[in-house]
């Protein structure tokens, strides 16, 4: 059982970690796009911490709103409102218990995730975070949602796998077979965010 402060937990972890990994991530979008994506998710994961240090919300799935509100407010470009979008529909599908059990959340997930899919249009294989996203809540619901770890290694994984891959979705595909070869730093920093999930749980 998974209570609010777990969920502030994992969303102070993502902010660490996405302020760590910043130069990375811009890094990987001057590659491929316009060399914002470290900025954009420090920016947003920074105010969401901020908001979340004030006042933290009473369950699971008000805290994953609140912070999904905030990232569709502070980050302009596309990741902005898809991972709004994540945590939002996550959170919603959460509801208003005090505390959530592991399958449960694997489930919320998958709905989030799905969200983000039909607000983007993208599919698994397009070169954006979904490739990291699907293996990571796949490999959670195998596991009855009990295993974070496995996820975090099929996030991290999915992402090193869109090397190859021709972006189909987003600024990347402007470039078309130019976008190959460079990793999506949109899955980048999901990878990020659910090794966040792991470490939030250790
Ligand atoms: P922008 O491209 O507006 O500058 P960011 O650089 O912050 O925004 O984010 C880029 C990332 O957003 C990409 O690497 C990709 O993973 C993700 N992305 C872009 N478009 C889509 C989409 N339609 N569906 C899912 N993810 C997307
Ligand atoms: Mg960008
Ligand atoms: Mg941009």
């Amino acid at each position: 059982e998974l209570d609010a402060a777990f969920f502030a937990r994992w969303m102070t972890t993502a902010a660490d970690a996405v302020s760590h990994e910043a130069d990375r991530l811009t890094e990987l979008d001057s590659a491929i796009g316009d060399a914002d994506h470290g900025g954009n998710m420090r920016r947003g994961f920074e105010a969401v911490r901020e908001e979340l240090g004030e006042d933290v919300p009473g369950t699971p799935g008000a805290v994953l709103m609140t912070a999904g509100r905030k990232l569709v407010s502070t980050v302009g470009g596309a990741s902005g409102p898809l991972y709004g979008t994540l945590l939002r529909r996550t959170g919603k599908a959460l509801g208003t218990g005090e505390r959530v059990g592991r399958e449960e959340l694997a489930a919320a997930l998958r709905t989030g995730i799905d969200a983000v899919a039909q607000l983007g249009g993208a599919a698994v294989g397009d070169k954006t975070m979904l490739d990291a996203l699907y293996p990571a809540v796949e490999a959670l619901a195998d596991s009855g949602g009990k295993d974070f770890e496995a996820a975090r290694a099929a996030a991290e994984r999915g992402a090193e796998e869109t090397v190859p891959l021709q972006a189909r979705k987003g600024r990347a595909s402007y470039l078309g077979e130019r976008s190959i070869g460079h990793q999506d730093p949109g899955a980048t920093s999901a990878a990020l965010l659910v090794a966040a999930l792991a470490a939030a749980d250790a």
